[in-house]
């Protein structure tokens, strides 16, 4: 397995990684399955507050496993929750699966979803860029919001008309005026603990809010993710039919809880 070749099928996935990339046996990785009845509530963890500036939005990007929406902005920001410094927007994505029963990373006492949203943020209260903060223990905040099929999502829509702009490996289109926020479920009560980037180089970096309230789409906008192709243009067409890392070992972790 070539670094570039990590992949989610047979011989380049997940149960390989470890061999390019040791740290994916750590004892913070990501994503984990959350038990609820585990979960500690803790007083001292402040409400989450998000502010992003629409203008921010930058471009849409195949990158071959997923797409990033991708936003440089210094004004948006996510502040409060377990952090006292202020973490800078930097992209979202989502996981998903090959059919609608799976392709959440977390899990829920066990339960798996359809998809999982991840809106990425680095510590630019401590840190001078992305690159810098994607290493360090306290440079990298993700919100991660679980995915149910239901009812369509109307708030996703300008995200999935895009998607047909970039669908092979390495495409990448502009996409502005958005702002992330939107796609947030109405409560943002969260579980809170430290793990890792949940694909190589699988840094553990990242302190992770996952929100207990779950947003919905259907399954014909879920469809639209597996249309994507993670083979480059005139290639032979490959869809990304999954993204999404099994949960890892706690090893002793505190997942606390907001509420
Ligand atoms: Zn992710």
């Amino acid at each position: 397995m070539a670094s570039l070749d990590w992949g989610y099928d047979g011989p380049n996935g997940p149960d390989q990684w470890s061999k390019l990339y040791p740290i994916a046996n750590g004892n913070n990785q990501s994503p984990i399955d959350i038990k609820t009845s585990e979960a500690k509530h803790d007083t001292s963890l402040k409400p989450i507050s998000v502010s992003y500036n629409p203008a921010g939005a930058k471009e849409i990007v195949n990158v071959g496993h997923s797409f990033h929406v991708n936003f440089e902005d210094d004004k948006s920001v996510l502040k409060g929750g377990p952090f006292s410094d202020s973490y800078r927007l930097c992209q979202f994505h989502f996981h998903w699966g090959s059919t609608d029963a799976y392709g959440s990373e977390h899990l829920v006492d066990g339960a798996k979803y359809s998809a999982e949203l991840h809106i990425v943020h680095w510590n630019s209260a401590k840190y001078s860029s992305v690159a810098e903060a994607i290493s360090k223990p306290d440079g990298v905040a993700i919100i991660g919001v679980l995915v149910k099929v239901g009812q369509a999502n109307s708030k996703l829509q300008k995200v999935l008309d895009a998607l047909s702009e970039v669908k092979t490996k390495g495409k990448r289109a502009p996409f502005t005026d958005f702002d992330p926020s939107i796609l947030l479920p109405s409560s943002l009560d969260y579980w809170t603990y430290f793990g890792s980037l949940t694909h190589p180089p699988l840094h553990e970096s990242v302190t992770w809010i996952i929100c207990k309230e779950t947003i919905s789409v259907s399954s014909e906008q879920l469809a639209q993710f597996r249309s994507l192709l993670s083979s480059a243009e005139g290639d032979k067409a490959v869809p990304i039919q999954h993204n999404n890392r099994p949960p890892q070992p706690v090893k002793g972790r505190v997942v606390k809880a907001s509420f």
